[in-house]
């Protein structure tokens, strides 16, 4: 159970985000939903905590600003005394072939997805150094492990993640905080509902369980890497992804 426990989970407003804050909040966690651009669904998600007997609340940052995740850190501190959980969920795609892949498209997907992650980690450590204790849970992908044609960008900012990953649970751990990242494979959201049908079919068919994942089942797995269950899993990648990168 998670209960007294403070979660921040980035892009909660929609998508896997979502179901992660949901989840927390069940297992007796207060959950701040992070939002960009989505506030309507940051705050529905919120409802929808509160309807189901949790706690929650909204607050809009963009992470790829240093300073407004500063902010967004110090506010959480501020409101609620203290922050145990910390879910880098938010990114995005700009797919496009190497060649033909703008400077805007890979930075964008640099900024967002990797720099994000950094953001937010560097400002949340300070106060889990000082209660020497925390979990940091980052969402990579099966395409920053794998490589995935016409996503350069993607690709990279989720390995990046991973080494990011890494190299804070190496440099935390002495401290009693855990750092781990999930790589999630072709999980069925609005990043991948465009995809054309014949790809999803082909995805479908590369993993061993002969079909997509869900929101929840990232979810599920987040829960457990916060709870008391994993406390000694550290620096870790755990694929959810129905075998797909075996
Ligand atoms: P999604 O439905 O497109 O949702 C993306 C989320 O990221 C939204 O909540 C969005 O918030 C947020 N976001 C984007 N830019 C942001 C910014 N600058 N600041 C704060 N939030 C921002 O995607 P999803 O499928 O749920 O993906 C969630 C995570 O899982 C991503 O990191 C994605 O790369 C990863 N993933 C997904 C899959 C998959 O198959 N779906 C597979 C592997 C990994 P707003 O709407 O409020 O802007």
């Amino acid at each position: 159970m998670l209960n007294g426990k403070t979660a921040l989970v980035t892009g909660a407003g929609r998508g896997i985000g979502r179901e992660i804050a949901l989840t927390l909040a069940k297992e007796g966690a207060f959950v701040i939903v992070n939002y960009n651009g989505s506030k309507q669904r940051a705050l529905n998600t919120v409802e929808e905590i509160e309807k189901a007997g949790g706690k929650a609340a909204a607050y809009g940052c963009d992470i790829s600003d240093f300073t407004a995740c500063g902010e967004m850190i110090a506010s959480i501190i501020k409101e609620y005394g203290r922050i145990d959980i910390l879910v880098n969920n938010a990114g995005i795609t700009k797919d496009n072939l190497l060649m033909r892949m703008s400077e805007e498209e890979f930075d964008e997907v640099i900024r967002i997805n990797l720099k994000g992650c950094f953001n937010t980690i560097r400002h949340a450590s300070r106060y889990f150094l000082k209660q020497r204790s925390g979990r940091i849970i980052n969402i990579s992908s099966v395409s920053g492990v794998m490589g995935n044609a016409g996503q350069a960008n993607y690709c990279a900012s989720k390995a990046g993640v991973i080494g990011l990953t890494k190299s804070t649970a190496r440099e935390l751990g002495s401290r009693g905080i855990t750092v781990n990242a999930i790589a999630p494979g072709f999980i069925e959201t609005e990043m991948t509902e465009n995809l054309p049908d014949a790809l999803k079919e082909a995805m479908k068919e590369q993993t061993l369980l002969k079909r997509s994942g869900s929101a929840l089942e990232v979810a599920k797995t987040a829960a457990f890497l916060a709870s008391e269950g994993a406390a000694y899993i550290t620096g870790q990648v755990i694929s959810v992804d129905g075998g797909m990168a075996l």
